[in-house]
């Protein structure tokens, strides 16, 4: 199938069918104890949620983490609708990684690749086929929920970008947290004899009360510096040795100039350093409040 006739598709396909069906099949789960016990969109559990520790970029969690701060148990790399107003993938540029997501180093944009159709017993390898757009009893794949979300944002049918956070898998176990994500296109491309999606991501900032911002790209850390930071660091805060909740640090802050692109300036610290360095910004501030007042009694007498 070419691009315009799968445009055709999307196009056709009725959008209530889309915003009810579709969405109420992404079943999402909350732990309770041992077990996970399935949530549907509007039920979630508020205090759960309070309780839940907030994920920042550049952390490092585990897949259980990855599984607690979602609150769904994430079986597969995409994951429309997942939360309330945000979608989930999954990403990996390893070697091995099954599939060839990118980032275009010129734009910073993530191409994330479609996924496969699953396999089946004595089915054709999920390889050799085209992505689908479509299950075989016609409901949308993840590829179809994101193509068409791409596509309706391209043709103005909706105004805002589906909003993506992306994990990324920087070895066995270990996930990283990217950020937040604009889905800004999606296309269907050749590849080795069959049709892949490809779809196109825009790295942004959510700011308080929603409000997306561009995120300048040079200041995510490129993966083969994760990597190589991972390893240098031997996966420990590098003051005390910790090997839980870390955080990859920038030595110098970007303000200041420092750049993510290269290993010299990326460091692992644990939460509790991580948070001793911003304290110290913190701290300033009741510092300058006391002299300016100082400075307004002086003034008056
Ligand atoms: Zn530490």
């Amino acid at each position: 199938m070419d691009y315009q006739s799968c445009r055709n598709i999307v196009n056709a396909f009725s959008s209530s069918v889309f915003a009810s069906g579709a969405r109420s099949s992404s079943r999402n789960f909350r732990r309770q104890g041992q077990s996970l016990i399935p949530v549907y969109p509007g039920q979630r559990d508020s205090l759960f949620v309070q309780l839940c520790p907030l994920v920042k970029t550049d952390d490092i969690i585990s897949y259980a983490q990855l599984v607690h701060a979602e609150r769904a148990n994430l079986q597969r790399g995409m994951n429309f609708g997942i939360g309330k107003s945000y979608s989930v993938f999954l990403m990996s540029l390893r070697k091995n990684a099954p599939y060839a997501d990118a980032i275009d180093e010129a734009t910073g944009t993530l191409i994330y690749e479609g996924h496969d159709q699953s396999r089946t017993q004595g089915g054709p390898d999920p390889k050799t086929v085209d992505q689908p757009l479509q299950t075989p009893k016609g409901s949308w794949t993840e590829n179809g929920k994101f193509f068409r979300a791409a596509i309706d944002f391209n043709t103005g049918l909706r105004k805002k970008a589906e909003l993506i956070k992306v994990y990324e898998k920087i070895a066995d176990g270990i996930w990283c947290y990217k950020g937040y994500f604009e889905l800004i296109d999606a296309e269907i491309v050749p590849s080795g004899g069959r049709k892949v999606f490809k779809f196109h991501l825009r790295p942004v900032e959510k700011k308080i009360l929603g409000r997306i911002e561009e995120l300048p790209h040079n200041r995510l850390i490129p993966t083969h510096v994760k990597i190589e930071v991972w390893r240098r660091d031997h996966g420990k805060c590098v003051l005390c040795g910790a090997d839980k909740n870390l955080h990859y640090d920038h030595d110098i802050p970007f303000s200041k100039g420092g750049s993510s692109l290269t290993a010299e300036n990326v460091r692992l610290l644990c939460l509790n350093h991580n948070l001793e360095k911003s304290d110290k910004i913190i701290c300033i501030l009741p510092w300058i409040y006391v002299g300016t007042c100082a400075a307004q009694q002086i003034h008056r007498h």
